[in-house]
Protein backbone atom coordinates (compact mmCIF):
# COMPACT_ATOMS: atom_id res chain seq x y z
CA UNK A 1 0.00 0.00 0.00
CA UNK A 2 2.62 2.58 1.56
CA UNK A 3 4.81 1.69 -1.74
CA UNK A 4 2.02 2.41 -4.28
CA UNK A 5 1.40 5.52 -2.52
CA UNK A 6 4.94 6.63 -3.02
CA UNK A 7 4.40 5.71 -6.71
CA UNK A 8 1.49 8.06 -7.26
CA UNK A 9 2.68 10.60 -5.12
CA UNK A 10 6.18 11.26 -7.04
CA UNK A 11 4.09 10.45 -10.30
CA UNK A 12 1.61 13.52 -9.67
CA UNK A 13 5.05 15.61 -9.06
CA UNK A 14 6.74 15.07 -12.09
CA UNK A 15 3.62 15.98 -13.68
CA UNK A 16 3.17 18.99 -11.77
CA UNK A 17 6.95 19.76 -12.06
CA UNK A 18 6.35 19.15 -15.99
CA UNK A 19 3.61 21.14 -16.17
CA UNK A 20 4.95 24.37 -14.01
CA UNK A 21 7.77 24.24 -16.31
CA UNK A 22 5.88 24.41 -19.42
CA UNK A 23 3.74 27.26 -18.34
CA UNK A 24 6.58 29.17 -17.37
CA UNK A 25 8.37 28.90 -20.49
CA UNK A 26 5.22 29.96 -22.49
CA UNK A 27 4.53 32.81 -20.13
CA UNK A 28 8.28 33.67 -19.93
CA UNK A 29 8.64 34.01 -24.12
CA UNK A 30 5.91 35.90 -25.12
CA UNK A 31 5.57 38.58 -22.64
CA UNK A 32 9.46 39.08 -23.30
CA UNK A 33 9.24 39.89 -26.74
CA UNK A 34 6.14 41.79 -26.62
CA UNK A 35 8.12 44.12 -24.22
CA UNK A 36 10.79 44.26 -26.46
CA UNK A 37 8.87 44.95 -29.37
CA UNK A 38 7.09 47.74 -27.37
CA UNK A 39 10.53 49.13 -26.86
CA UNK A 40 12.20 49.30 -30.35
CA UNK A 41 8.88 50.96 -31.55
CA UNK A 42 10.71 53.63 -34.06
CA UNK A 43 8.73 56.18 -35.57
CA UNK A 44 10.37 58.43 -38.57
CA UNK A 45 11.22 62.03 -37.97
CA UNK A 46 9.56 64.06 -41.27
CA UNK A 47 12.15 66.28 -41.41
CA UNK A 48 15.50 64.63 -41.75
CA UNK A 49 14.64 61.14 -41.88
CA UNK A 50 15.73 59.87 -38.76
CA UNK A 51 14.28 56.63 -36.72
CA UNK A 52 13.69 57.37 -33.03
CA UNK A 53 12.54 55.49 -30.42
CA UNK A 54 9.00 56.70 -29.83
CA UNK A 55 9.79 57.02 -26.21
CA UNK A 56 12.72 59.33 -26.45
CA UNK A 57 11.21 60.98 -29.36
CA UNK A 58 9.81 64.78 -29.15
CA UNK A 59 6.22 64.66 -30.31
CA UNK A 60 4.08 67.74 -31.57
CA UNK A 61 0.64 67.39 -32.69
CA UNK A 62 -0.07 68.59 -36.20
CA UNK A 63 -3.53 68.65 -37.86
CA UNK A 64 -4.72 66.39 -35.04
CA UNK A 65 -1.68 63.62 -35.84
CA UNK A 66 1.00 63.39 -33.80
CA UNK A 67 4.51 63.98 -35.71
CA UNK A 68 7.58 62.45 -33.87
CA UNK A 69 10.79 64.45 -34.33
CA UNK A 70 14.21 63.11 -32.86
CA UNK A 71 15.55 66.28 -31.65
CA UNK A 72 13.88 70.08 -30.85
CA UNK A 73 16.07 71.51 -33.78
CA UNK A 74 14.11 68.80 -36.33
CA UNK A 75 10.52 70.23 -33.80
CA UNK A 76 11.11 73.67 -34.48
CA UNK A 77 11.84 73.14 -38.31
CA UNK A 78 8.93 71.15 -38.96
CA UNK A 79 6.49 73.90 -40.38
CA UNK A 80 3.19 72.61 -42.30
CA UNK A 81 0.46 74.37 -43.94
CA UNK A 82 -1.11 76.74 -42.04
CA UNK A 83 0.99 77.16 -39.29
CA UNK A 84 1.37 81.11 -38.28
ZN1 LIG B 1 15.50 64.98 -36.95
Amino acid sequence: MIVVAISVLRRLIKIALSFWAGLSETKARPSASAQTSQHMALVQDPVCGTYVAVETSLKRIVAGKVVYFCSNECRERFAPQGAS
